[in-house]
């Protein structure tokens, strides 16, 4: 904590020590504070306090949210009951295409003048069907305390440089790291670059940065870490690679370590409801923000699954009274996990898996999440980057960038191997496009199923 007291910004001339913040500040390192100690409750007794959290979210959600009024009032009024978790478990889910259908009626009439001005983002999700998405000046304020909490878990050096390469925004300089950090803490400047920019400049762009920090979505990290690999391209300050937004796999840890000789650090993320998990500062699996959600991990039958099990994710915002989300389904799939030996009671993920669309479909009803490592192919034509999308329970179209086409003995080794891969000798068509997009879905997948129901 040394470190980090040394960059606390006083806001009172004269005195450096003990510093004295400003009002946000202060507000933001009070609630800090109470997140340092419950990090480490029993799952009992964090339960318990988003019990009673919950209880207010509903009652909110009821009486003011025609959605939730219509779903849920009628129970409420009857039984006039107040829930506990057997009574939410219950308690229907909401799909994605719930929520887009619902429009407005999720708003709340009656958005507490406290919780400040009402913000509004889109979210496309990884379906590609727009949500608009609404919260308020008190959710923003609790999603900069979890990016805080982030930098806290992994110890960082606030005084570092870092560079961001994200989505949507404009290249140049700032001066902080950004509003989670500037709020208390004086910090490094921060590069920022757009992520539409091409791999090799970013690279290059990297190089010049001199940064401790790297930030920037999944996919993004691995390309940028393979194509240094190739290039032989250090970049020696480097502390730490950050990472959101998409699947962190083995192949992208390995990547950053074989090209920089630094450690992964991702984070859970969703625009509808902020941070679901972070990276334990101990290991590479997750533990979920309890004091921000609810997660639940459930199987095909609702019921919750066990650690070492696959389930889908299901999320209940705790201080969203603009657009309460109760038991969403947000698209993803988790495995649930065992406590974790760092003490923290905040429950595990073990892996975040991906999206249904990240499926692959047999024809005989099965489903798993493929995989096709790029060293079972890879050696096999200059093959630069890979896609599969299935089109149907038999039809897989094969999307590679390559600096020629294909040889016709090329291509059927790779579909061999690939078939090989899935286990399932799926028609395959290899067709060589000039880039594999991820510019519209950042969250780029090297497989999609386009599979009808
Ligand atoms: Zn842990």
């Amino acid at each position: 904590m040394t470190d980090i007291f040394n960059q606390l910004r006083s806001a009172v001339p004269g005195v450096v020590w003990p510093v004295l913040p400003d009002q946000p500040g202060a507000t933001a390192l009070a609630l800090q504070h109470q997140l340092d100690q419950s990090q480490w409750w029993s799952p009992a007794d964090l339960q318990l306090h988003q019990l009673a959290q919950l209880r207010l979210v509903l009652r909110h959600a009821i009486e003011t949210v025609p959605y939730w009024g219509a779903r849920l009032g009628k129970e409420w009024r009857r039984d006039d009951i107040i829930p506990d978790w057997t009574r939410f478990r219950q308690l229907p889910l909401m799909t994605r295409a719930d929520a887009q259908q619902s429009g407005n009626d999720l708003l709340s009439r009656r958005i507490p003048g406290d919780h400040g001005a009402l913000t509004r983002s889109g979210s496309s999700g990884s379906t590609g069907m727009p949500l608009t998405c609404y919260g308020t000046a008190l959710t923003d304020f609790f999603w900069r305390a979890f990016t805080l909490r982030e930098h806290f878990w992994h110890g960082r050096d606030f005084s570092g440089r870092l560079a961001a390469i994200r989505l949507k925004v404009n290249s140049g300089e700032m001066p902080g790291w950004g509003p989670a950090t500037d709020i208390a803490f004086t910090t490094g400047p921060c590069a920022l670059l757009n992520l539409q920019t091409d791999i090799d400049t970013q690279l290059d762009w990297l190089e010049a940065q001199s940064a401790q920090y790297l930030i920037t979505i999944a996919t993004n990290l691995r390309w940028l870490a393979e194509r240094a690999i190739e290039r032989k391209l250090k970049l020696p300050g480097l502390l730490e690679a950050r990472s959101y937004g998409g699947i962190v796999d083995d192949k992208t840890r390995d990547a950053v370590d074989a090209a920089w000789q630094v450690k992964v650090v991702d984070m859970y993320t969703a625009q509808e409801v902020g941070y679901i998990a972070l990276q334990c500062p101990l290991h590479a699996h997750y533990h979920v923000q309890s004091e921000n959600l609810i997660v639940e991990i459930l199987d095909g039958s609702g019921a919750p699954c066990p650690p070492g099990d696959v389930g889908r994710v299901v999320v209940t915002t705790l201080h969203n009274f603009a657009m309460p989300l109760i038991r969403y389904e947000i698209g993803d799939f988790a495995e649930a996990g065992d406590a974790c030996e760092c003490g923290r009671g905040l429950p595990v993920l073990r892996r975040i898996m991906g999206r249904e669309r990240n499926l692959l479909r047999l024809p005989d009803g099965r489903r798993h999440w493929p995989s096709f490592p790029q060293s079972r192919w890879v050696a096999i034509a200059p093959i630069r980057q890979l896609q599969l999308v299935q089109k149907s329970l038999q039809d897989i179209r094969v999307r590679i960038v390559a600096p020629r086409d294909l040889s016709a003995d090329e291509a059927q080794r790779l579909i061999a191997v690939l078939q090989d891969c899935l286990g399932y000798p799926f028609r395959m068509t290899v067709e060589r496009v000039d880039e594999i997009a991820r510019a519209g879905n950042y969250k780029f997948e090297d497989f999609v199923s386009e599979c009808a129901d």
